[in-house]
């Protein structure tokens, strides 16, 4: 099946009347643009609900072998405009919009986003679960339903504020929930043993309550199911609080247990809540592994094939509890004896690595763990004891070898390490772009490699282009309807084709068209926002993700300020007039992370001030990033800069989002980077800077950052201009700290190594943008080679290769 733009569809007038007053309880003729949105989506939830029952209906009498993807984040974003156009009814619900005097797009703008995630690692999850349902796999996602979401990011005099984003506050049409579908979840105590067998004596017990949102597949009637766990005190509870009136005393205990299911602390946060971390982790596996065998039982009668029907995958180490967690199912509850146990266990479990950073994995206090899930620990321990014994037959007498790959870090405090936990106990590890996994084996995960070369594989993530092109750049993919009809919704690598149109003036000119307009739009965003004003006809450049020092945003204002200087230095000079756009969020502790922010704004205020600019330099921040933010951004850029230090970014998916959407990119040789250059060619990307070797290079030979300040007479003046106060004249020291480190505390991630490299790029790039046709050639080039950064693509090959699912595609 093919998918077409159905503009040309019967209203949904009437439709949306009924549901009006159906569902929403209002006239049509009072109706506001929210109760049009409700309406809409009311609509959609009755037709997905539809495609939801069919679709287990079907793989129940198929038996079918599923595949469950565990991930504490599911960064979603809205879902009313995605859900009609795989439900085919994008044209009918604006065209019956439109007889209520309203234009669809801001009526689906009433929509809050449904940030259930922090950054790449949950929109990869949502991104996945697009395709999974596209390619038809009998498939679930298992999450949280997080009563708050990411923090709201609030700009205040240049700073960020954290306020919470209470997404549920109005309830959601979205969700399904199911109240026959529940979960215990046992928490502390300790342990009895008699001979084999162990009974958990817990202390604490929570209620996981299902509450699901269908996914819809485009270009098919299956869907896929997000189910998210809610946590709720046990019923006696509230009867307790009933019978002795004491209902503050009752509402404090009641939270004690229902705040698992509260908030998602940003994953770099503070030790405050570490331990509810834990629980929330241990909550929603232990739900969900208890869902995925009912499930079996049910089907199959006998947990002895487990391994033949489930593929549970573990999106990075957070759900990685649920090794030990089935491994104590299968023990303890159903008596299995504990090889069998292990080897289904193993056979079950998947995992991808999202980080080489090893101050990134994530361990935990082997006293806390012991608190919070004694039974667990010792489950760990004897996992381990085994591990290690066989360990030892590989490299006799090697004491570095297995307190290297033991579960347990002995330095200082003792710690589990839930990476190894998930290694250990997988059938494959992936990581996500060809450099990053080539890196797995060869750094962190080393010992493990030589123990099983074959374990370690690589999965180079991808995005959904329903999302990321047809939902976030109308024009350019009605162009690509036109131009090479609308199969690459689906099969993304049709968009070859437009190598053949490159050559073709008028379909130059139309392409740059389109990206002018968005340009627009953005810039309309960027003033609704900030109330700074650009100039549509500048260059683009925008670096938009979760700020952190290790993807340089910091090395990018290195940059704006050197080009400001040169501005007043040579205002004559024939400057391409430019744009630097910056979104993201740090996290709340991350001190770092927040000065950056705050020079940014600091920054922008002088230059964008600064009457001898004018429009040769803006420097904006749009803040609270997310999903649909990020909609209007990506279409709208011209250069993607993805200037992490090469080796630190897994893969990179924003990079993946911008090429697609026709922006060149100015990147490293670091995560997929590498592949999109491989795929667009060497002229047609701006790669600069080191390369991991070269990093890791000088960094053993001992790197001297003041070094090359001192030899830099323009790197020298931006510095100076910092630190001299000359963007916090009020507080000249502010931003010492930032600089201090790079001169002083080692520059851990190489910016002034980097920083020529990057700034005689950046001058390319001005000189390509004085070439408007050579632009635009390279501009559809990057369109045309990005279909294997399709999530479809990923998705496939994880199918085949590490679920054991059959799929099309
Ligand atoms: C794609 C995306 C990311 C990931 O961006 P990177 O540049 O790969 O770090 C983060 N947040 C949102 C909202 C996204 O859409």
């Amino acid at each position: 099946m093919s998918l077409t733009t159905p503009t040309d569809r019967p209203s949904l007038r009437a439709a949306i009347d009924e549901q009006l007053l159906k569902s929403v309880g209002v006239p049509a003729r009072d109706a506001t643009q929210t109760d049009l949105m409700k309406a809409v989506a009311e609509i959609a939830r009755e037709q997905l609900s539809q495609r939801w029952v069919e679709t287990q209906q079907a793989d129940t009498d198929d038996k079918a072998r599923r595949v469950y993807y565990l991930s504490m984040e599911f960064l979603i974003g809205r879902t009313l405009s995605n859900a009609l156009a795989a439900l085919d009814l994008t044209g009918g619900a604006a065209a019956g919009v439109n007889e209520y005097g309203q234009k669809f797009e801001e009526v689906a703008d009433h929509e809050p986003d449904a940030a259930l995630g922090n950054g790449g690692l949950g929109r990869l999850a949502a991104c996945f679960l697009d395709s999974m349902a596209t390619l038809g796999l009998p498939s679930f996602g298992y999450g949280i339903r997080y009563e708050y979401g990411m923090f709201a990011q609030d700009i205040i005099r240049g700073s960020q504020v954290e306020y919470p984003d209470p997404w549920l506050a109005d309830g959601t049409p979205w969700e399904f929930p199911r109240a026959d579908i529940s979960a215990p979840v046992r928490f502390g105590g300790w342990v009895e043993h008699f001979g084999e067998r162990a009974i958990w004596r817990h202390a604490g017990e929570v209620v996981a309550k299902a509450y699901d949102m269908v996914i819809p597949g485009h270009g098919t009637r299956r869907v896929s199911t997000l189910r998210l766990w809610k946590a709720v005190a046990p019923a006696h509870l509230d009867l307790q609080a009933f019978n002795t009136g004491d209902y503050g005393r009752a509402a404090q205990v009641k939270n004690e247990y229902e705040n698992i299911s509260w908030v998602l602390y940003p994953n770099d946060s503070t030790p405050a809540g570490r331990e509810l971390r834990l629980r929330q982790e241990y909550f929603f596996v232990a739900a969900s592994v208890q869902d995925i065998l009912q499930r079996h039982l049910a089907e199959h009668g006998s947990l002895d094939n487990l391994h033949e029907k489930v593929a549970m995958h573990l999106n990075d180490t957070h759900p990685a509890i649920a090794v030990a967690e089935l491994m104590r199912v299968l023990c303890d509850d159903h008596g299995m004896p504990w090889v069998k146990a292990w080897e289904i266990t193993r056979q079950t479990f998947s995992y991808t690595n999202h980080t080489l950073m090893p101050e990134a994995l994530e361990t935990w206090p082997v006293s806390l763990m012991q608190h919070v899930l004694p039974r667990h620990l010792e489950i760990i321990f004897r996992i381990n004891a085994e591990f290690l014994e066989l360990a030892a037959t590989v490299r006799p007498g090697d004491n570095g070898f297995l307190s290297r790959l033991s579960l347990i870090d002995e330095a200082g405090e003792r710690r589990v390490r839930m990476a190894h936990l998930s290694i250990v106990g997988s059938h494959k590890v992936n990581g996500v772009s060809a450099l990053h996994s080539n890196l797995l084996v060869q750094t962190i995960f080393a010992d493990f490699a030589v123990l099983w070369p074959d374990r370690f594989t690589n999965m180079t993530n991808g995005v959904t282009p329903r999302r990321w092109l047809a939902q976030a750049n109308p024009g350019l993919a009605g162009l690509l309807d036109r131009s090479i009809g609308s199969g690459w919704r689906l099969q993304l690598s049709e968009l070859k084709k437009l190598e053949a149109l490159r050559e073709d003036a008028a379909f130059r000119a139309e392409f740059m068209a389109i990206k002018r307009a968005n340009k627009a739009r953005l810039a309309a965003l960027v003033e609704r926002e900030t109330g700074v004003k650009l100039n549509p006809d500048s260059l683009f450049d925008v670096q938009v993700k979760r700020i952190h020092e290790y993807k340089r945003q910091l090395l990018n204002v290195l940059h704006v300020i050197a080009r400001y200087q040169a501005i007043i230095a040579a205002p004559e000079a024939d400057w391409v007039p430019r744009v630097t756009l910056f979104a993201g969020k740090a996290a709340s502790s991350y001190v770092a992370a927040k000065s950056i922010i705050r020079l940014i704004h600091d920054v922008g205020q002088v230059i964008n001030n600064d009457p001898r600019v004018g429009d040769r330099l803006k420097l904006v921040f749009v803040p609270n990033y997310g999903v649909s933010v990020a909609e209007v951004i990506m279409p709208g850029a011209d250069l993607s800069e993805q200037i992490s230090t090469a080796g630190t970014e897994a893969s990179g998916t924003g990079n993946m989002k911008l090429a697609l959407n026709g922006a060149l990119t100015i990147g490293t040789d670091d995560g997929a980077n590498i592949e999109i250059r491989e795929n667009v060619g060497d002229d047609n990307i701006f790669i600069f800077g080191l390369r991991t070797p070269e990093v890791a290079a000088l960094k053993r030979g001992g790197y001297q950052p003041m070094r090359l300040c001192e030899s830099n007479l323009a790197l020298k003046s931006v510095l100076d201009a910092i630190t001299g106060g000359q963007f916090s004249p009020d507080d000249p020291g502010r931003y010492r700290p930032l600089v201090d480190a790079l001169l002083w505390g080692g520059d851990h991630y190489m910016l002034l190594a980097d920083y020529q490299s990057y700034i005689d790029t950046q001058y390319r790039v001005d000189a390509l943008y004085q070439q408007p046709e050579a632009w635009a050639r390279k501009a559809i080039t990057n369109v045309a080679n990005m279909g294997s950064f399709s999530a479809d693509r990923t998705i496939a090959q994880y199918a085949r290769e590490i679920w054991g699912i059959p799929v099309r595609a």
